[in-house]
């Protein structure tokens, strides 16, 4: 059922050996062997769904600016491409932050277009997640709150924005009590009264609709519940003036069927029983959500003077909506190396060996017992999954994501490795303006990822931009031909007025 190719499964192993060996005896901030750390990332993307050359660039992710491993020792033990994708993520890395408030939106452009290599954004929100279910851990109140809130303001959305809805949810459920712990301490208490009143209705609802699905014919079916994350309940009390007794889908009852007609008659068959809440029917099939997401969803009042939501769709919906790109990516990754199609793995799948896996970082302590029981190579790494595929338009999906993110402007770094975002065909002159008016009025010339250059150069995106000054030095009119924002015309034009004053 699960396709086993040797190569990957040696990759893996190697990295993962690799890996502890370069962390040694470093630590984590809870005491913890900093190999734990890698290897969650490396786990929890093989629960993802990814394939073997992520997990293994996901296990090695700190080794080059953590453990001192130098590049060439990587390409040559791991190849080229895991070295491009660990190299992206020690980049991101170094970026820095200027209070999330004002940049997040910046930074989240700035995170997607960093990451040329989406692979690379992928293995990094990994990289996160294990970071802000640790935060307990980081000693500094100040930082802990830090990161919790780019971990919600930054992060998840990302996450969100390529369908990765496991991962947005955990995400940001990890930072949530950190970020705010008053909203949460709040919303948890409110969550606690209704629990019980919750899960009896959703249990009553899926024995009654099972037995009108058996008396319709209807058996070919899984249902599971699915239960809203703490914080966008959170999200959605504010939104309802802190009436819980407005949000129906605190517990969703979640049914998967084989194809989509199976959804839009199985919904006909629960309309004729329940009264449906108006205004509740959603129909994200014909209409899916801009992040590809697609279901039926509906609430029906369920008699007791509650009401319930109530969601449809087919595996293939199921698996793009947990896993999102990553579904794709997958996809792609077994096309490439010719891996013959296996029958995609769960959850379940992986938690035979870790059963604590996901919802704290027991997962990988398990490994590490297991490692040092001398069974070096965990067994999930034998069994590397690959998805089959979940839609014919993938790769044109992949596409339209890419240049959704990509094509509007260009991130452009200081030698100090502040971004500025700017738009494409921008100039040295751009830049300089957009750094500071007085670095604009005095430029001299440019230096691009350390070369001269003409400064009506079009900056590329990620180019380190260094602006050589000169006091003597200043605008000239041929500058308004050649810089592209409105800024720097703008700064040109009233440094020229004012010479030109100064000469009168
Ligand atoms: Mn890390």
């Amino acid at each position: 059922m699960i396709s086993r190719d040797p190569k990957d499964t040696d990759l893996v192993s190697r990295a993962y050996e690799f890996s502890r060996t370069a962390h040694g005896d470093q630590k984590r901030y809870s005491g913890d062997a900093y190999f734990i750390h890698p290897a969650e990332v490396g786990y929890t993307l093989a629960a993802a769904h990814m394939g073997a050359v992520m997990i293994a660039a996901g296990l090695l992710h700190d080794t080059i600016e953590d453990a001192g491993v130098k590049r060439e020792v990587m390409k040559e033990q791991f190849g080229a491409e895991v070295l491009a994708l660990v190299e992206g993520v020690t980049k991101l890395g170094t970026l820095r932050y200027h209070g999330v408030e004002r940049h997040t939106e910046s930074l989240r452009k700035l995170f997607a277009a960093t990451a040329k290599d989406i692979r690379v954004l992928i293995i990094k929100l990994f990289d996160r997640l294990h970071n802000a279910r640790t935060l307990e851990h980081v000693p500094v109140p100040e930082k802990r709150a830090r990161i919790a809130l780019e971990t919600l303001e930054i992060y998840a959305p990302i996450a969100d924005r390529l369908g990765m809805s496991v991962l947005k949810q955990d995400l940001e459920d990890a930072a949530f009590p950190y970020a705010h712990p008053k909203d949460y301490e709040k919303t948890r208490e409110l969550l606690k009264e209704r629990k019980n009143e919750n899960e009896k209705r959703l249990e009553k609802t899926e024995k009654d609709l099972k037995r009108e699905f058996a008396d319709a014919g209807i058996r070919d079916f899984r249902a599971e519940a699915r239960v809203k994350g703490v914080y966008s309940l959170f999200r959605k009390l504010e939104r309802k003036q802190w009436d819980i007794d407005k949000i129906y889908d605190i517990l969703a009852l979640r049914i998967i069927f084989p194809s989509m007609a199976d959804c839009y008659t199985a919904l006909g068959i629960i309309h004729g029983h329940w009264r449906p809440v108006p205004g509740k029917i959603k129909d994200y099939i014909a209409n899916p959500k801009p992040n590809g997401y697609q279901s039926i969803h509906t609430t029906i009042y369920t008699g007791d003077g509650g009401a319930l939501e109530i969601q449809l769709r087919t595996e293939a919906m199921h698996q793009e909506a947990l896993y999102g790109i990553a579904s794709h990516l997958s996809y792609k990754e077994m096309q490439q190396q010719k891996v013959p199609g296996g029958k995609r793995v769960g959850l379940e799948w992986v938690k035979q060996f870790f059963p604590s896996m996901s919802k704290d970082h027991k997962g990988s302590n398990a490994l590490i017992s297991r490692a040092d029981k001398k069974q070096l190579v965990p067994d999930w790494l034998h069994q590397l999954a690959h998805a089959e595929p979940s839609s014919e338009s993938s790769e044109q999906y992949l596409d339209t994501l890419k240049s959704d993110f990509f094509s509007h402007r260009i991130f452009v770094f200081t030698p100090e490795n502040d971004a500025i975002d700017m738009p494409i065909e921008a100039t040295p002159i751009d830049f300089a303006y957009a750094v500071h008016s007085d670095l604009g009025d005095t430029m001299a010339g440019a230096r691009v990822n350390g070369k001269m250059v003409a400064i009506a150069t079009p900056l590329k995106n990620g180019d380190v931009v260094e602006i050589i000054t000169k006091p003597s030095a200043k605008p000239s009119r041929k500058w308004l031909d050649i810089a592209k924002t409105n800024m720097a015309k703008r700064h040109i034009r009233a440094t020229l007025a004012a010479l030109e004053a100064k000469k009168r």
